[in-house]
């Protein structure tokens, strides 16, 4: 398929422009980054079960009555998927305390919370992407409270969806990001999930050992992350190579 101009060039993708207006090609790459890019790496394979993985859980959203940019993958590194301005908030779901929440708040990691908390990002790299409220979001217009209505809506869904998906494969969802974007349609305008939904953007415990299938692996040098990576694509029956032949997921007793 024609790609257009690079648009944007990210951490882990590179934006072009899509073949018809409204779309954009989305291209993942090895790169890894970490505590705003002071720790950087190229891992063989990442953008490639990234697209795939991004593509099963924006698929299964969609399937569900989520709505999100993705239309279709192009090939092994690229999707196609709809041009939507994107709200300048990192959207971050806990079910279970890690990272910065377990570090700011001083609660062990793993703790459960006793419901699942949001929190709101500014996504701002020079600052280091600060924690928000929504009085900050409602005073600066980063976003309507209409729009956080269906913000919070969003992503408790996604999180209900993506926390089932995970425990029938034996994996804990621990926390993720989202980021949410605007569509235009006739005279109306709704928000949908964007970007990617990936072990990127996730932090995914299994359920048994405890064992870090996540970006951690690379944040916190605890192995290889596209074999963590890979068993994650593995469990659900996604695998990367493969593109023709899905099996289903496997279920954890
Ligand atoms: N996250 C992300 N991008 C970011 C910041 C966080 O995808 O720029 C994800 C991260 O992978 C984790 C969740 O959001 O699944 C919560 O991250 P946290 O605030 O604990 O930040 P970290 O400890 O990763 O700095």
């Amino acid at each position: 398929m024609a790609r257009g101009k690079k648009i944007y060039e990210g951490k882990a993708k590179i934006l072009y422009e899509g073949p018809e207006p409204g779309t954009i090609i989305q291209y993942f790459k090895d790169d890894a980054t970490a505590y705003n890019a002071e720790k950087r790496d190229v891992i063989d394979g990442k953008g490639a079960l990234n697209n795939r993985l991004s593509e099963f859980f924006m698929v299964g959203l969609n399937t569900v009555g989520v709505p999100t940019h993705f239309l279709k993958r192009l090939n092994m590194r690229e999707q196609l998927v709809r041009a939507c301005e994107i709200i300048p908030l990192e959207v971050i779901v806990r079910n279970f305390a890690a990272g910065s929440m377990a570090s700011r708040l001083g609660i062990e990691e793993g703790t459960a919370l006793p419901r699942p908390v949001v929190e709101y990002c500014l996504k701002d790299d020079k600052l280091g992407d600060p924690l928000v409220t929504e009085e900050h979001i409602a005073a600066f217009g980063w976003a309507s409270q209409q729009d956080m209505d269906d913000i919070l809506s969003l992503a408790l869904r996604v999180n209900d969806f993506m926390s089932g998906l995970m425990y029938g494969v034996g994996i804990k969802l621990v926390d993720f990001k989202i980021e949410v974007g605007r569509v235009y349609e006739g005279d109306f305008q709704r928000l949908i999930v964007a970007d990617e939904i990936s072990p990127d953007s996730c932090r995914l415990w299994d359920i048994e050992t405890g064992r870090k299938l996540d970006k951690d692996v690379f944040r916190r040098d605890l192995g290889n992350l596209a074999d963590a990576y890979t068993e994650v694509a593995r469990r659900l029956g996604v695998m990367p190579v493969n593109a023709t032949r899905m099996e289903k997921p496997k279920l954890i007793n």
